[in-house]
């Protein structure tokens, strides 16, 4: 290729030196100038049209080559990105430093991606041995004779049910997880009322709360307009957002669901004073298996992925999880839901 295109340079630069020494010959046979010091010249035109074509053509291909061979050795950094001129050679090599730029991007997102793969894997089996490791040790121990002890007995059986509640929850958030990943999580969106929902949530809830003495309240104004969104989904949110209250509270605290209208949305809160989440964890707690505190939330279930759920589910909507936390006061999570349209066109035509 940079050989052809020195061929073109070198023939050019004869065909302008034959023209100049057609020219300088006529001259001189027509007596325009006498001697033979204009011999000089064909030579020096050779030479200068030579390095110039060369410049103008083969110098500048060898340019775009050169950028070429950069990527192929995936060496991006060192692509020209800057480059003077708007003729065709100049955008082919505009054209090759962004099909580099692009390739690049490419590159760093499947490196990531299977960085992710490898932790996400790495994750799930660490999350499985724990739970099958002692459900096994508590099964030998009862087969090793803590059968015949009552007192054992029970609570080993107790532990069992514990650990495999632990793996059943994993393998339903894990398959939530598997389709938002996916992209087959589609919502459904229709236009409900909160206040239904949220009863549901608490009804469920409630049991396990009393039995660790928390309170769990919902304070939803009577005229809260309806709201439009997937509400299998948002239950999905407020369930776990609820639950999390219950599990990091302490006996005596209290869980509130809060909803209120402000112009077209629904502000929702969950609100406890339990145990609260430090500055620094607060921007990684939605992370898959972030855990503050690893053992205390598997003691309680948790499979550190919900609120990996809650925030797919809420990004689906357009809307985010906000949180204010402070350790020891308590925690509050805070997200929008759209009014239903018709309720939005009103609150429009009120306010014009
Ligand atoms: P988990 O199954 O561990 O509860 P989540 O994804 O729901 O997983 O939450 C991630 C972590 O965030 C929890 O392990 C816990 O450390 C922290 N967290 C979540 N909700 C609360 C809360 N209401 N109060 C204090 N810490 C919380």
């Amino acid at each position: 290729m940079q050989r052809h295109f020195r061929s073109i340079a070198v023939a050019l630069a004869v065909v302008v030196t034959l023209v100049v020494t057609a020219v300088l010959a006529g001259g001189r046979l027509l007596g325009i100038f006498s001697g033979w010091a204009w011999l000089a010249i064909p030579p020096i035109v050779l030479v200068v049209s030579w390095i110039v074509g060369n410049r103008l053509v083969a110098r500048r291909v060898r340019q775009a080559i050169d950028d070429l061979r950069k990527i192929e050795q995936r060496d991006f950094e060192a692509v020209n990105t800057e480059i003077p001129g708007s003729d065709e050679i100049s955008e082919l090599r505009g054209v090759i430093a962004s099909a580099g730029k692009a390739l690049e991007t490419e590159i760093t997102a499947m490196k990531r991606l299977e960085t992710y793969r490898k932790d996400f894997l790495g994750n799930v089996s660490h999350e499985l041995k724990t739970p099958i490791f002692s459900i096994r040790g508590f099964a030998e121990t009862l087969r090793d004779g803590a059968l015949e002890r009552p007192g054992v007995r029970d609570s080993f059986i107790d532990k069992i049910i514990k650990n495999a509640d632990r793996l059943s929850n994993l393998a339903q958030d894990l398959s939530e997880i598997a389709k938002i990943e996916t992209g087959e999580l589609k919502m459904k969106q229709t236009a409900f009322t909160l206040r239904s929902v949220v009863s549901e949530v608490v009804e469920s809830i409630e049991p396990r709360a009393r039995n660790k003495e928390i309170t769990v309240r919902c304070e939803l104004p009577p005229d809260l307009p309806k709201v439009f969104a997937d509400e299998g989904r948002i239950r999905q949110v407020l369930s776990n957002l609820v639950e999390n209250g219950v599990k990091y509270s302490n006996p005596g605290d209290t869980v509130s669901v809060l909803a209120n209208r402000q112009g077209d949305h629904v502000v929702i809160e969950v609100a406890d004073d339990g145990i609260g989440i430090a500055p620094e964890h607060q921007s990684r707690i939605t992370e898959r298996f972030y855990r503050v505190d690893a053992s205390r939330s598997r003691d309680q279930g948790g499979t550190g992925l919900g609120l990996a759920i809650v925030k797919h589910i809420l990004n689906a909507h357009g809307q985010r999880l906000e949180l204010q936390s402070e350790v020891g006061v308590g925690s509050t999570f805070r997200f929008s839901l759209p009014l239903q349209e018709a309720t939005k066109r009103e609150a429009v035509a009120e306010r014009s």
